[in-house]
């Protein structure tokens, strides 16, 4: 068992000793955080903020939906952002002085909002107070047929006025308190660069009220970003790949439903041998990344790129990776072993065919 355990040693040292992809972990709790500096990630390339949301806070969220004027947004904005200085403070403190790329919220509504059938029954019958009835009004306005294309990210960063900029205030202050803490803020669902640009002159301002120092990127996920990276790179100081939202938007797949859908029938009948949702498609998701990888360098020679959706930890797609050149890989914790095995292998595939 022993001699088992230093030979994975010695073949994971060996791979750390020449890969040149970095290996951060997606992750979103302190536990989360840990667990990948145990398996030796580099930092979290993607610390979702969403289920910050959930359990107790639900009510908070409740409020923000329902607030009528700009002082009730507020005081619901003003709740949150203590909880959320925590949240970040105890991640920082995880990560100890390695890189923490925080996402601001993006939630797709119907994950967030009460289920709209749940709450007509509720409204129907004599307990319901006017809270309950209120709450119906703001989800019938705010369904949508396709929540996953809808107001998420960074639409709704510019949809609700001060959301962002508690989440940025908090990242700020919490970066404030853990010595060495090194906080990337990072905006999703950007398509345009007009919409990075508006969040990201708000965030600088708060950055530098309080004194952190943060880089400032975004999310490459939606076509269009990847074919105007040229613009995007102007104000983004890195991008992250994410690859699950730009396999659904360039397949014209929807996430949710590929696995019981009509694609588990083409993966029956031999059409396609592998999920592009597991394994990173080369010919048309990878040619997007490599658009956008050249035209973000041509901008901006240093842009720090990165990938952080499931792809980031699937052997195939960390070798595509490290050919187009990205700095680093973000996967599961799990997962970080077999990146940084695989981002040696790529690398050593690379010497191999120079000295051939
Ligand atoms: C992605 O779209 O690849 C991504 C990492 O973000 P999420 O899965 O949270 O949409
Ligand atoms: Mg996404």
């Amino acid at each position: 068992q022993d001699e088992l355990v230093k030979a994975v040693d010695r073949i994971m040292s060996h791979a750390d000793s020449v890969r040149r992809l970095g290996v951060r972990a997606n992750a979103d709790t302190p536990d989360d955080a840990a667990r990948a500096r145990r398996f030796g990630g580099q930092g979290i390339g993607l610390c979702r903020t969403e289920h910050m949301f959930l359990g107790e806070r639900r009510q908070l969220v409740e409020d923000l939906v329902l607030a009528s004027t700009d002082e009730a947004r507020q005081a619901a904005l003003d709740a949150l952002e203590p909880l959320q200085k925590a949240d970040f403070t105890e991640i920082f403190r995880a990560m100890d002085g390695n890189p923490v790329t925080i996402r601001l919220i993006d939630p797709p509504l119907h994950e967030f909002l009460p289920d709209i059938v749940d709450l007509s029954v509720k409204v129907a019958t004599d307990g319901a107070t006017d809270k309950d009835r209120r709450l119906l009004a703001a989800v019938k306005r705010l369904h949508e047929q396709n929540p996953m294309l809808g107001l998420r990210g960074v639409r709704l960063g510019l949809v609700i006025p001060g959301l962002f900029a508690m989440q940025v205030r908090a990242i700020a202050q919490a970066a404030k308190e853990v010595p060495g803490a090194r906080p990337e803020i990072m905006i999703p669902l950007v398509a345009a660069v007009q919409e990075l640009e508006s969040v990201r002159e708000e965030a600088a301002k708060i950055l530098a009220e309080t004194g952190v120092e943060a880089l400032i990127g975004t999310m490459i996920e939606v076509p269009r970003a990847a074919l105007t990276a040229a613009q995007i790179a102007e104000a983004a100081e890195f991008f992250s790949f994410g690859t699950n939202d730009l396999t659904q938007m360039t397949w014209g797949f929807s996430r949710d439903d590929v696995e019981s859908a009509f694609f588990s029938r083409y993966l029956d009948q031999g059409i396609f041998g592998v999920s592009p949702f597991e394994t990173l498609d080369r010919e048309g998701v990878g040619r997007l990344i490599r658009i956008a990888v050249e035209e973000g360098r041509s901008t901006r020679p240093d842009l720090h790129l990165g990938i952080c959706g499931e792809h980031g930890g699937d052997p195939d797609s960390v070798h595509f990776c490290h050919d187009v050149g990205l700095d680093y890989v973000s996967c599961s914790p799990f997962r970080i072993p077999v990146a940084r095995l695989e981002a040696g292998r790529a690398a050593l595939t690379d010497s191999d065919s120079d000295t051939r």
